[in-house]
């Protein structure tokens, strides 16, 4: 399958890891659009958030686990954090394997763009 992510999970992309464990697997964004900007995915490939099913509900409480301690490790999850999950195109997804965006390190706009 010709994914972008799953290239990064067999290591045949180059990316800058944060955290990694069996199930998930973190790195930093290539476009940062905050100071902390990194992507957290499921190694298990799944094309959008409308493509998770009940089997996939642990495995989407693992993205939160890991993405929670990224947060505490990057020293921002008192100051505040976004997780940012986009489905389809009109949303802004772009690749289709899902991420959570932990966006952190300045001040968030609401609504969002
Ligand atoms: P989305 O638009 O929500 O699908 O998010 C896709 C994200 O992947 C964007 O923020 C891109 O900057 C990021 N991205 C694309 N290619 C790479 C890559 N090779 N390594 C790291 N991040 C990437
Ligand atoms: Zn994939």
């Amino acid at each position: 399958m010709d994914c972008l992510f799953c290239k990064i999970v067999k290591k045949d992309i180059p990316a800058k890891i944060v955290f990694e464990n069996d199930k998930v697997l973190a790195f930093e964004d290539l476009t940062p659009q905050a100071p902390v900007h990194i992507l957290v995915i499921p190694k298990k490939h799944i094309a959008t958030s409308l493509d998770i099913s009940r089997e996939d509900n642990s495995l989407i409480g693992e993205l939160y686990q890991a993405a929670n301690a990224i947060a505490k490790e990057k020293g921002v999850a008192e100051k505040g954090f976004r997780l940012v999950m986009n489905c389809n195109r009109e949303a802004g997804q772009t690749v289709f394997h899902i991420h959570l965006h932990l966006l952190a390190g300045r001040a968030m706009n609401w609504p969002p763009g």
